[in-house]
């Protein structure tokens, strides 16, 4: 049995302020009960307003205080498993997302999840009508450590992860966070069984679960040339760069990613500049929270032939 971080441990706030909810040993496995981006509080779509007083949004649980790291430490946590309760929940926003001018009243869906018991959810799937069937591809939106300044609500993205809603974030990708603090304070949430880049309506399939990680301090040469948040996901690497817009981020995602395949490949701008036109792709995260978010993907086994190891 591993170390759990329960449901009742959750905060709208990542800061350095937080008590830690566990404290763990760098390369051990930690598992993290997570209520909805709704606060498990949407249960009816008789009640799309859910049946809160004060529900917390976009909950994330954690801290978790990783004994042996240090602020200049990256937080290498892979995504071992990722379980999810047996439905999901959407609903429309009068305020928030592309299509929010259309919304009179917040609006909400109930979707039972099939196929996905005893964790095996590689193949677990709704039913949207009576004629779809989508399969689901469960993600993280919410996970990050705590700045080393000011605390930074669970509704927004930045250096620090949090609210980057970025849809690699899956069962078996590695994520690499910055530490700014003692201990890291790794918190995370906002479980999505299925959403497409953009997250334009502003809701995923939103869901809680539990998910599996390994937490492990990178230190040293290693850790200074990743470029946080870093992401490894199916046989490419990515930067995840948030900003007001989509054209900073953009920007900021393709010159981080350029300066590492600089260093870790020994090129100059104009060759690494050559390599990112010709193989790496800019995608859109979310466009819809308080600040955008972009990736930038460049494929791992470039690197690797250049003798690059991810730590
Ligand atoms: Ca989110
Ligand atoms: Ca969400």
């Amino acid at each position: 049995m591993y170390m759990t971080i329960t449901r009742e441990q959750v905060s709208g706030i990542l800061t350095k302020e937080a008590r830690p909810a566990a404290r763990c040993q760098s390369g051990d496995t930690v598992l993290f009960e997570t209520r909805d981006c709704y606060d498990d509080a949407v249960v009816s779509e008789e009640r799309p307003l859910g049946d809160k007083t004060d529900p917390i949004e976009n909950p994330a649980a954690g801290p978790l205080y990783v004994e042996d790291a240090a602020p200049g430490d990256v937080l290498k946590v892979e995504i071992l498993n990722i379980r999810l309760r047996d439905w999901g929940v959407m609903r429309s926003s009068t305020m928030c997302g592309v299509f929010h001018e259309d919304f009179k009243e917040r609006t909400a869906r109930i979707f039972p999840i099939y196929g996905g018991k005893d964790g095996k959810t590689d193949a677990s799937y709704i039913r949207f009508g009576d004629t779809l069937s989508l399969p689901l591809d469960p993600m993280i939106g919410v996970i990050g450590t705590a700045p080393a300044g000011k605390g930074i609500t669970t509704d927004t993205p930045g250096s620090h992860g949090g609210n980057m809603d970025c849809k690699k974030i899956v069962k078996g990708s590695v994520l690499y966070l910055p530490v700014c603090v003692p201990g890291g304070l790794l918190s995370m949430g906002d479980l999505h069984a299925l959403m497409g880049d953009g997250e334009v309506m502003i809701c995923g399939l939103e869901t809680a679960g539990k998910v599996t990680v390994r937490v492990t301090a990178v230190k040293g040469e290693a850790a200074a040339l990743l470029p946080t948040p870093f992401l490894s996901c199916r046989g490419r690497v990515m930067t995840i760069q948030s900003a007001a817009t989509l054209d900073e981020a953009g920007d900021l995602a393709a010159r981080a990613m350029k300066e590492f395949v600089k260093t870790v490949m020994g090129k100059d701008n104009f060759e690494a500049g050559m390599l990112m036109s010709l193989l790496s792709d800019m995608a859109v995260c979310q466009v819809v929270d308080p600040l955008k978010t972009v990736r930038v993907e460049f494929p791992l086994e470039v690197l690797a032939r250049c003798g690059y190891r991810l730590p």
